[in-house]
């Protein structure tokens, strides 16, 4: 049996509007631990703690955007030099661009299920080319990905649809998704922006786009992917703002979201 690693992100620095998920990290483990539920996933998995190796965090302040990601890079590089699956917590979606690089160095033609309100495509967002708005553009121009299938889509603008086009990302938007996950082939990363569910289940991020996925939905994606039995090198879950929560609604969605990724990864 794999033994996934886990690794705390501490960054926000680029993100647009508002900052906080910096923090979440450790609210998902304080959440994850509590005792209110147990490490029994889904689908039959045991993820007690002495299952899975926690890294601790990295705490990257308010780094300059090419220091913060040379010193993911590095982190990542060093956890998964064993082939280990790495699950990161993040931190803003600016976090998944240098996760997926370290990644590409060691797996060939990755694919990325990718949840998010956003599509996060943009070429630049006032100015920043590494805004949590432009991961997956970074990504795709940088060949780290071969194939991008983005879930829970429900913000695209006439630019990021053309970024979209020009990368060939398999874009399902919520209003017309038949709840079909598309069939894969190994690697795959699954980078999880909690801002894709509705913000009724998970009020605690910095963007409340309404009309998003619910659990179940997000919940069927990853089993999808478990049940198509490819190879998961890795995955994020993002984007949680514990500042904004509520009675750690937020951080149980990414608890739970923690536990049936690491069931996926051993
Ligand atoms: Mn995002
Ligand atoms: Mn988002």
């Amino acid at each position: 049996m794999t033994v996934p690693k886990v690794l705390g992100i501490n960054y926000d620095a680029r993100s647009s509007f508002m900052r906080g998920p910096a923090a979440a990290p450790d609210e998902v483990r304080r959440v994850l631990h509590a005792g209110s539920a147990n490490y029994s996933t889904e689908l039959g998995a045991q993820v007690d703690p002495e299952l899975w190796d926690d890294l601790g965090n990295l705490e990257l302040g308010d780094a300059e955007p090419l220091d913060a990601r040379d010193k993911i890079v590095a982190a990542v590089s060093d956890a998964i030099a064993d082939s280990s699956p790495l699950l990161s917590i993040g931190g803003d979606h600016f976090v998944t661009y240098p996760v997926v690089a370290a990644m590409s160095e060691r797996y060939d033609n990755i694919t990325i299920v990718h949840v998010d309100a956003h599509p996060d495509l943009y070429d630049e967002l006032d100015g920043d080319r590494y805004s949590h708005a432009c991961p997956f553009a970074r990504i795709m121009e940088a060949n780290h990905a071969s194939r991008l299938i983005q879930f829970g889509i429900r913000t695209i603008t006439p630019h990021q649809r053309e970024q979209a086009d020009r990368f060939g990302v398999e874009v399902h938007e919520v209003r017309t998704w038949d709840g079909v996950v598309p069939a894969l082939e190994g690697p795959v990363y699954i980078s999880i922006d909690v801002d894709g569910l509705d913000p009724a289940f998970a009020p605690g991020v910095s963007h409340h786009e309404p009309g998003g996925l619910t659990m179940r939905q997000v919940l069927d994606i990853i089993h999808s992917v478990a049940e198509q039995g490819v190879h998961v090198v890795g995955a994020d879950v993002v984007e949680i703002n514990p500042g904004r929560d509520i009675h750690d609604m937020t951080a149980m969605v990414g608890a739970k979201l923690v536990r049936e990724l690491l069931g996926l990864m051993q």
